[in-house]
């Protein structure tokens, strides 16, 4: 049966190395935690960057004629970009109008990605993809998460 003394002093040194651990672990928390903020703040610009309208433009074939030095130009295929001209670099073209397609972006998630806490226990939880219905705290189970940013 070992003494006080010797139950104390075993107790302090792994006391001292879990303390050790706990420290290395605050440390690979904080540093994750960095990374984690940085990967959600690039998955929201994706998110805001899909949620924007794409307008495509559609220039039938046929004839154009430059605007700026009237050379001609034939397009055999309809195309989505008019080339520069080959005479004298200019964009614009007279001759025929494109055909305007709006693609509107999909509905907006209820909740969009980003950093959230948890009203319960504080935990803070990355929603890496915009969703309609928040998964339940990680960590104790709460249902109730608040956007941070
Ligand atoms: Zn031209
Ligand atoms: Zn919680």
């Amino acid at each position: 049966m070992p003494t006080a003394q010797e139950r104390a002093k075993a107790l302090a040194k792994e006391v001292m190395k879990v303390m050790r651990e706990a420290r290395a672990a605050e440390a690979r928390v904080a540093v994750l935690s960095k990374e984690m903020a940085k990967a959600v703040a690039e998955a929201k610009a994706e998110a805001e960057a899909a949620a924007q309208p794409k307008t495509i433009f559609q220039y039938p074939s046929g004839r154009y004629e430059c605007a700026s030095c009237r050379h001609g130009v034939l397009f055999t295929e309809p195309i989505e970009e008019l080339p520069e001209c080959d005479n004298c670099g200019s964009r614009e073209y007279t001759g025929h109008e494109p055909t305007v397609t709006v693609i509107a972006p999909p509905a907006p998630k209820l909740y969009q990605a980003g950093m959230y806490q948890c009203d319960s226990c504080g935990a803070r939880i990355a929603v890496a993809v915009g969703t309609d219905e928040l998964s339940p705290c990680e960590f104790c189970g709460h249902q109730g998460l608040t956007h941070l940013g």
